[in-house]
């Protein structure tokens, strides 16, 4: 042709079917006078065995449509060449299209797809105007040279204007069942707030001790008479202040005696700035706290250290025992409901505590169970030694017939061997023959087992015979 081409564009089809999924790439020359469209490469595929979903073929046609595409600019060596994709699935456009985050089958796909090719380029064609509908459905010989496939559809001659405009909408379902499934997760750090005068222990009386200490150097810097002791031990009036002094610290929970939490129960702070509990007993003056209780918050580190320790110095007494003994002195809120909750970081008690693993018993073994004569069956074992006057020992030897559970003791005075078969000996004169006998590894038994085994027993099975001993 000698007319002077005025542009040259290059249009990839894509399409799926259940089956099979293709893409074919056509030229389109446009010249002064006419436009000629003409088939450069196509390529099929059969669908993978596995269901896959339609608009997953859709996009698998797009991939390879996009890869041929590519590989027929490098050998065109036209590399600004105007490219045009079109699919007739608006899901896998809507794919292509969006800067969404997809499953991992769509987003490697469409990653690819994008890395080629731009996604301005990706257009809708409805399916019955689709070539790339032929190589994935059948087709006989006359319907192909009758459609004249290779020339390309009619409307790609038409002036571009006129080619088919507009998105249809994607059917939104389609598009987001693909989208990739994150999982939020978040994690809350939370700092646990410690006061220094607890900080250094989980112990309550090492605080209680530690302040004491704090308070007797407070003491003497400021030149303090009154309480103050002296010497490597704290007194004990130096421990009541060391705890007042704690109490004190833990009470800084509230914000003062008319906070709301602990207004229900009309509390009072005393002279040294205890918040406490006026209770009906209050007149009675020789019972000390037990009348004006101190309140301590149900949630913090030093009440819960409180509980702990006075619940071990009580052997480990349980919740209702552990808060009449709370109650002499403090008022903890909510106090059986934190209590149990305290309670159960104790490991002992929930060692004790624990369920013990049943299973059932097993059916004794027929030699426990079946028909025999006393002591036919016997269990031999020996019993810890006896001291004697003269400090010589004694071993008591133990019978015990596994059927009828009756028990034969025989003295000895040695674990040698010979000392064992003599009592053995007695044993078998008084109770008769044993049948079968059963014994731990005890050296004597052992003994006894290699004695028996040294024994010409062909010579002694001969001689029962005759005399007529089974
Ligand atoms: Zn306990």
């Amino acid at each position: 042709m000698s007319e002077r081409v005025v542009s040259c564009s290059l249009h990839t089809f894509c399409d799926a079917s259940k089956t099979a999924y293709a893409a074919a790439v056509f030229a389109r020359f446009e010249y002064s006078t006419c436009v000629q469209v003409q088939l450069i490469q196509a390529k099929s595929r059969v669908a993978p065995a596995k269901t896959v979903t339609m608009p997953r073929l859709e996009l698998l046609a797009a991939t390879i449509g996009a890869r041929l595409a590519t590989s027929v600019v490098k050998e065109l060596e036209q590399r600004d060449i105007t490219l045009s994709f079109w699919s007739d699935s608006s899901t896998v456009i809507a794919w292509i299209k969006r800067d969404d985050h997809w499953g991992v089958f769509v987003w490697n796909r469409v990653q690819e797809i994008r890395e080629v090719t731009s996604k301005e380029s990706w257009r809708h064609v409805p399916g019955v105007m689709n070539p790339a509908d032929l190589p994935t459905t059948e087709c006989t010989v006359q319907q192909l040279l009758q459609t004249r496939w290779w020339e390309g559809p009619a409307w790609l001659k038409l002036p571009a204007e006129d080619w088919l405009s507009g998105e249809p909408q994607p059917d939104e379902k389609m598009v987001e069942q693909e989208r990739r499934k994150c999982i939020v997760s978040s994690l809350l750090c939370k700092e646990e707030q410690t006061d220094w005068y607890y900080a250094f222990s989980r112990n309550y009386d090492k605080i209680v001790r530690v302040l004491a200490w704090v308070l007797r150097f407070v003491n003497r810097c400021r030149k303090v008479r009154a309480n103050q002791g002296s010497g490597k031990v704290v007194q004990w009036e130096e421990i009541m202040l060391g705890e007042k002094c704690v109490i004190r610290y833990v009470q800084e929970f509230f914000s003062g005696h008319q906070d709301e939490r602990i207004s229900h129960l009309c509390p009072y702070m005393d002279s040294e700035g205890i918040i406490r509990i006026r209770t009906k007993i209050i007149e009675r003056r020789d019972l000390g706290d037990f009348g004006i209780p101190a309140i301590l918050p149900s949630s913090h580190p030093v009440v819960e250290m409180l509980v702990l320790q006075a619940h071990e110095k009580a052997y480990h007494v349980g919740v209702q025992g552990l808060l009449s003994l709370l109650r002499e002195r403090f008022w903890i809120l909510k106090g059986r409901k934190t209590i149990r909750g305290i309670l159960t970081k104790c490991v002992v008690c929930r060692r004790h505590g624990a369920k013990h693993i049943s299973t059932m018993p097993p059916a004794l073994p027929e030699q426990r169970v079946r028909d025999a004569a006393v002591f036919e069956i016997t269990g031999i074992d020996m019993a810890v030694p006896l001291f004697l006057k003269d400090c010589r020992k004694l071993w008591v030897c133990l019978y015990t017939c596994a059927v009828y559970r009756a028990v034969h003791l025989e003295l000895t005075s040695s674990l040698s061997t010979e000392s064992f078969l003599q009592t053995f000996r007695r044993f078998v004169a008084r109770s008769g023959r044993l049948a079968i006998i059963y014994s731990d590894n005890g050296t004597n038994f052992m003994g006894t087992d290699c004695a028996f085994r040294q024994l010409d027993w062909e010579k002694i099975i001969k001689t029962s015979a005759t005399a007529r001993i089974d």
